[in-house]
């Protein structure tokens, strides 16, 4: 291992061990999804709540494997505060990169950057990807006028 993956392995477990934003609840919250990935079995909740076109308060919860919550952690850190439509297209810049691409935005996506190496295992892309797809989930309910949804992630050509 390098001494960068070895960094980034300490990030993500520091993620994984003090998730940021988890909680099984947000006060004020606008909208709750539930998302599952079948292929490793991970659950998770994810509240926002949406101000004046902001992203004012994200909480996660659930079961999922380390990557999975380390990446929702690592997520809720870059997108809050953020305008949703800048929040759209971070999220886009990361499933990019979870697709092998060069990120264009990688200060602003901060830690969510170590999971780049992720890409590399396929089986492990759409654990990785699960915080960010709902949350974009999140803000399309919002924009519908709707409370809650529920997506189960079975499509391999996400
Ligand atoms: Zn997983």
């Amino acid at each position: 291992m390098s001494e960068l993956d070895a960094l980034y392995e300490e990030i993500i477990l520091d993620h994984y061990r003090s998730p940021r934003n988890s909680a099984p609840g947000l006060a004020g919250e606008d909208v709750h999804v539930h998302h599952s990935n079948p292929l490793c079995g991970d659950e998770m909740d994810l509240r926002v709540r949406i101000r004046d076109g902001v992203l004012d308060g994200l909480a996660f919860d659930g079961d999922g494997c380390s990557i999975s919550r380390a990446s929702a952690s690592a997520m809720s850190v870059a997108v809050l505060g953020r305008p949703v439509e800048d929040v759209l297209e971070l999220s886009e810049d990361f499933r990019l990169m979870m697709h092998g691409e060069e990120p264009s935005r990688p200060d602003d996506l901060g830690d969510g950057m170590v999971f780049q190496g992720v890409a590399r295992f396929p089986v492990r892309v759409k654990c990785a990807l699960l915080g960010w797809m709902a949350l974009r989930d999140a803000i399309d309910t919002f924009r519908r006028g709707d409370e809650a949804n529920d997506v189960t992630h079975e499509d391999e050509s996400e």
